[in-house]
């Protein structure tokens, strides 16, 4: 029999152990997992002095780059993973969520990484904060990576997407990770990492693996480590509390269980779109991979007037649910994960004790060895009172609450004491705003739905990667996904404070007042010839009424501040006519810009725009344009680079101040 290996320093082990994985549908035995014997020193050991120092070698850039890389790698053949994924219960649907979904993370972190950070090893972090009258003393915010490793215990539902979307955000974050896949599907997040490491797409000791029992790592762990779980709310309460995280101050997250809501709203009659559309999504997060979703589901929230509709709507549609093999094609409904899971299951829903609405026996499985359970809708008759709000059934189980109104149906989705996601269905926007806001305290992510979005909707149970994926209290307090928030969970931010020279030298990013140098005209020079601090402090120019007048004319842009003294002495803000703030930047471009071609390719927009004084015809400007930020674009024969861009008038005084931002070509592409 096979016990599934781990990757450990470079080469994978075999452990020793009696925990014994079960195929969800025969009950036969797959293998057995156990880290016993396995070298867990050495496993942080080579984390934090090999994979952390490359990690912190390569760019944001870089390390976005290899995602992509290992995200297409993974969608390139899925089979293997698939025909796995089927043995843990999984339908074809089901498994596309976990594997391609896992992949799908990746390349978003990707896209986030690429987009969002800079092309550096330094994440500057906010503006400038000028500490001295004189500019000599400022400060400014930068996230660096964290040198310890990312500790990652993994939930069993989703052993791909869930092992891969913690692993996105501490790898473009520079750290190390060490997975821990939960035993029940630890054979499905085994061959994705064997796919991943065999590419050697990744830096060595970026990623190990460990199935089994992690908890010997634990004492290893100090403050430059983390540890990020995703279960149960009772092992994420045991994991609180262990000596690393109360004594040695090992960051700690938890992704916890979540009694997430859907609450059709007071105007969604069974007449509405938003009605048939909210009864779809109830029961797509009951079938969906047999409900073993954080994300699932599990108070159905209705007005008491429509109760009885809505339970005849919902019956309706799970008798035409067919629970059956995951790999056949005519299944909406695969099995739960195991035999034990679907004990648990039933022992919850005794838990929750509600009157059960739908719940039939199955017939043509075999329901002895494989783990198939009948969806299953509940009903509670006190909701204030209702186990619902407590009892979370790991399974494809709801339970329907009514409440009076608004703040009843906000109280009843407050019980849930901190979830995931709630859903809410309605055709009257203030009504459903209302309903949001009374709920988002309580919430990580609030999804509404009315006729207008929902063809178009991400879905109840789809976190994203863009959007925050946690939620307060009982859900765990974590907020794993989110884009580059969860980027930071593996970086310390740090206030530096010193010269602006200091503070260029150490971000990378030209700051005001640091040293200024005249390379020749900037727009000369290509991408690998510019640095930061590379200046031209333009001719003069003086701004004409005649200016004032052509530019309104020509443009159409005859607002009176413009164009009538009067009326412009008369407003609170000008002394007379002034000249157009965007005629101020043309002008400021025209003293700027270098003719004729050469290595800048296109000045594609500009940022933090501000018009910081009126110009008043006969104003002398003229531009100190400096090289404040670079960044390359890798494999595209050029970078961006970013301006600070001042017009000043005769006594140095700041007309305009923006950011430029262009396209310069590198002259040796790499
Ligand atoms: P679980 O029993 O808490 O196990 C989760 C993980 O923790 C597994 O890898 C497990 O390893 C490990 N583990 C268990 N006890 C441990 C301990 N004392 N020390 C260290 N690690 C320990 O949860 P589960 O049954 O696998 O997952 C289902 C639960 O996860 C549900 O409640 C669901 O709501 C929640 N979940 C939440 C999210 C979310 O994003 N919030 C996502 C998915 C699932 P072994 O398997 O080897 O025991």
């Amino acid at each position: 029999m096979r016990t599934f290996e781990s990757h450990i320093a470079g080469r994978w082990h075999t452990g020793s152990g009696d925990r014994h994985v079960a195929d969800a549908i025969t009950g036969e035995t797959i293998g057995v997992v156990g880290a016993g014997g396995l070298d867990l020193a050495a496993a942080h050991e080579y984390a934090r002095t090999v994979g952390g120092p490359a990690l912190r070698a390569l760019t944001f850039h870089d390390r976005a780059a290899i995602l992509r890389a290992v995200g297409k790698l993974l969608l390139d053949d899925t089979s293997e993973l698939y025909a796995l994924s089927h043995r843990s219960g999984a339908t074809r649907a089901d498994a596309a969520i976990d594997i391609d979904g896992g992949a799908g993370s990746l390349l978003a972190y990707s896209g986030i990484g690429r987009r969002e950070l800079p092309n550096s090893t330094v994440w500057p972090d906010g503006d400038i904060q000028s500490l001295s009258r004189d500019g000599s003393f400022v400060a400014r915010h930068i996230n660096v990576s964290r040198t310890g490793v990312a500790v990652q215990i993994n939930a069993f539902n989703f052993p791909v997407w869930g092992m891969l979307e913690k692993f996105a955000s501490a790898f473009l974050a520079g750290v190390p990770t060490i997975a821990k896949p939960a035993t029940p599907t630890a054979y499905v997040a085994e061959a994705a990492v064997r796919t991943i490491l065999a590419s050697g797409l990744l830096p060595e000791g970026s990623l190990q693996f460990v199935a089994g029992d992690i908890t010997p790592i634990f004492g290893l762990l100090d403050e430059q480590d983390s540890l990020a779980f995703t279960g149960s709310a009772a092992t994420a309460r045991s994991l609180r509390t262990i000596p690393a995280v109360l004594e040695r101050g090992v960051r700690f997250s938890a992704e916890a269980d979540s009694l997430n809501a859907a609450v059709l709203a007071p105007s969604a009659g069974p007449d509405t779109a938003e009605f048939g559309a909210f009864c779809d999504a109830v029961i797509g997060e009951m079938v969906a991979k047999a409900g073993q979703k954080c994300t699932a589901i599990r108070r159905v929230i209705v007005p008491d007037t429509h109760l009885d509709t809505v339970s005849d709507a919902l019956v309706a549609r799970l008798e035409a649910i067919t629970v059956g093999h995951p790999a056949d094609d005519a299944t909406d409904m695969g099995a739960l994960v195991g035999l034990e899971q679907r004990a648990d299951v039933h022992a919850a829903v005794a838990g929750v004790g509600a009157r059960t609405v739908f719940a039939p026996e199955l017939s043509g499985l075999d329901t002895e060895r494989g783990a198939f359970m009948a969806p299953t809708l509940l009903r509670a008759d006190d909701p204030a009172s209702s186990a619902a709000h407590v009892v979370e059934p790991f399974g494809p189980v709801s339970t329907l609450l009514g409440y009076q109104d608004l703040d009843d149906a906000v109280a009843l989705v407050a019980k849930g004491r901190g979830s995931l996601v709630a859903s809410v269905f309605g055709p009257d926007t203030d009504e459903t705003a209302r309903i949001t806001l009374g709920i988002a305290p309580f919430h990580g992510r609030v999804h509404t739905i009315d006729a207008t979005s929902a063809a178009a909707s991400t879905g109840h149970g789809s976190p994203l990667p863009q959007l925050v994926h946690g939620g307060p209290g009982r859900a765990g307090g974590g907020e794993e996904l989110g884009g580059v928030r969860s980027v930071l969970h593996h970086m310390q931010r740090t206030a530096v404070q010193g010269s602006p020279d200091l503070v260029t030298a150490v971000t990378g990013e030209w700051v005001d007042g640091a040293a200024r140098r005249d390379n020749g005209h900037p727009f000369t020079l290509f991408f690998d010839e510019l640095e930061v601090g590379d200046c031209l402090d333009t001719e003069p120019r003086v701004i004409t009424l005649e200016d004032i007048e052509h530019f309104a004319h020509f443009t159409g842009d005859l607002f009176y501040a413009h164009m009538d003294d009067e009326a412009a002495k008369a407003s609170p803000i000008f002394e007379g006519r002034v000249a157009h703030g965007y005629l101020v930047l043309s002008m400021a471009a025209g003293l700027f810009v270098w003719p004729d071609p050469g290595p800048v390719l296109a000045n594609y927009g500009v940022d933090n725009l501000r018009f910081a004084t009126p110009t008043y015809p006969g104003t002398e400007i003229r531009v100190i344009f400096t090289c404040k930020q670079k960044s390359l674009r890798a494999g595209a024969g050029y970078g961006e680079v970013r301006w600070d861009t001042k017009v000043i008038d005769q006594d140095d005084n700041v007309l305009a101040s923006y950011d430029v931002l262009t396209m310069v070509a590198q002259k040796e592409p790499a």
